[in-house]
């Protein structure tokens, strides 16, 4: 059924009238803590969570929102998003990025160094980013720096870009899609981490290897078997192999960002077998589509690494089941129309990124409930994992002390994916036309209602 959005009374244990903006307790049947889902009341007040308590266990004269059996959940940290501002601002800006991250119940979201112009390569750049950032965004935002060499230089803007807050380092093994952000080869990345690792930094890479790329056959045009073909799961193998030997030769902490080829997941298995500070994330794209269901010309579902098999889906699935996965995040990456050649379907041109950070949520929770997982489940891989990864603090969990970062979500309603509802610049996604399960009833930022057109309240997240 497709519920209302406008109206969150329902029968059922549902409650009556709007939610408020400022709510001082929460109160749920489904409360999504740490160690599972139960009926509790959450207590907030400045901008915090200052107790969990039994639903009853509410002093008298304070009020109380009854959520009834909508779920209570922290807000999704979604540590992988491409906002594209300043420079390509055409493409995805800052309002809007995180207007639609509050629209999708996403609290925090770390911003990749690639495609603003200046990449966030340096101290100037990271400058430069926070601020055109600064007022304008919905949720909090924090910032990767990126590594682009290993020269005196660049071992000197990754120490101050380190210093000013970073999250940690992105680095591409095969070529980003942008000229001013150009790949690294395994020895640079080598020197590159020795030095991350002497800060205590991660790193996180795409990782595709470009001699395995460059041996696939070429694109042909509107023919998505063609661009899967030029992407084979051996380029994320070698890559990922490549990067289990580097973490071991270092003791750099490494991270494969979105981690497609299950043939890659072998390396990844060994790597923390051997105790090493090796982790991998992957995207509700991987975990929702299958090459089998892309139409050729369909250029809206390009990504790289590409959306593969079927059996490659449920296999991503059982080792997310499994826990080999450090988190699930969005690899929001949109562009223009033009630019996603949207009229010509041309693959081969076409820029690759799926803009999902709005609907990540549902997506994986579509998928999670029909093959039995929880909504805990669910946190772990969105809320917690990824603020674990990041080393951010007081968000991703309920509990006392973090942030009011809070998302009532309805479990059980189904919606429409509509162009129209969604808040990022371009609205264009595969998952248009899908019918998703969950649905995002309100997101609170540090006790503040978020999402709408309420006034920005996002802040410049460091790390600290
Ligand atoms: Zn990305």
């Amino acid at each position: 059924m497709l519920s209302d959005l406008s109206v969150p009374g329902r029968p059922g244990g549902r409650p009556a009238g709007p939610l408020p903006d400022r709510p001082r307790v929460l109160r749920s049947r489904r409360v999504v803590l740490p160690d599972g889902e139960r009926a509790a009341a959450v207590h907030v007040a400045d901008g915090r969570i200052t107790a969990i308590t039994a639903p009853a266990d509410v002093p008298a004269g304070v009020e109380i929102t009854d959520l009834g059996e909508f779920a209570l959940l922290p807000g999704v940290v979604d540590s992988h998003v491409h906002v594209n501002e300043p420079g390509r601002t055409e493409w995805e800006g800052f309002a809007t990025a995180t207007r639609a991250a509050a629209a999708g119940g996403v609290t925090t979201i770390i911003d990749m160094p690639l495609n603003a112009i200046p990449p966030t390569t340096s101290l100037a750049a990271l400058e430069a980013k926070r601020a055109v950032a600064a007022g304008q965004i919905a949720v909090d935002v924090g910032f990767w720096g990126g590594i682009i060499g290993a020269d005196a230089r660049g071992l000197d803007d990754l120490a101050a870009l380190h210093d000013a807050g970073v999250f940690g380092f992105k680095a591409f093994l095969a070529p980003s899609g942008v000229e001013e952000f150009p790949h690294v080869s395994l020895d640079v990345l080598a020197a590159a981490s020795r030095h991350t690792a002497r800060m205590g930094a991660l790193t996180v890479v795409h990782a595709e290897s470009p001699a395995v790329l460059e041996a696939a056959p070429p694109v042909l045009g509107r023919v998505f078997a063609s661009w899967l073909a030029s992407r084979p799961p051996a380029a994320e193998q070698e890559a990922v192999a490549g990067l289990v030997a580097l973490s071991a030769a270092t003791g750099a902490r490494l991270h494969v960002l979105h981690l497609s080829a299950v043939e890659a997941l072998d390396d990844v298995v060994a790597a923390r077998d051997e105790g090493l500070p090796f982790s991998a994330e992957t995207c509700p794209h991987y975990l929702t589509f299958t090459a089998e269901e892309v139409p050729d010309g369909a250029t809206v579902f390009k990504c790289a690494p590409p959306i593969r098999g079927r059996s490659n889906l449920d296999r991503l699935w059982d080792a997310l089941g499994e826990g080999l996965f450090a988190g699930v995040v969005s690899d929001h990456s949109p562009s223009t129309p033009e630019v996603k050649q949207i009229d010509t379907g041309d693959f081969a041109a076409a820029w690759g990124g799926i803009a999902s950070v709005q609907i990540g949520l549902p997506a994986v929770w579509t998928q999670a409930r029909a093959r039995g997982y929880s909504l805990a489940d669910v946190v772990g891989w969105m809320c917690a994992g990824p603020a674990e990864l990041a080393g951010l603090r007081g968000k991703g969990r309920l509990e006392v002390g973090a942030d009011a970062d809070l998302v009532v979500f309805d479990p059980d309603a189904s919606f429409l994916v509509r162009p129209a509802m969604l808040r990022h610049r371009h609205p264009l996604t595969p998952y248009a036309g899908r019918s998703l399960d969950g649905v995002v009833l309100a997101t609170y930022l540090r006790g503040v209602r978020a999402d709408g057109d309420r006034p920005p309240r996002g802040r410049l997240l460091e790390r600290r």
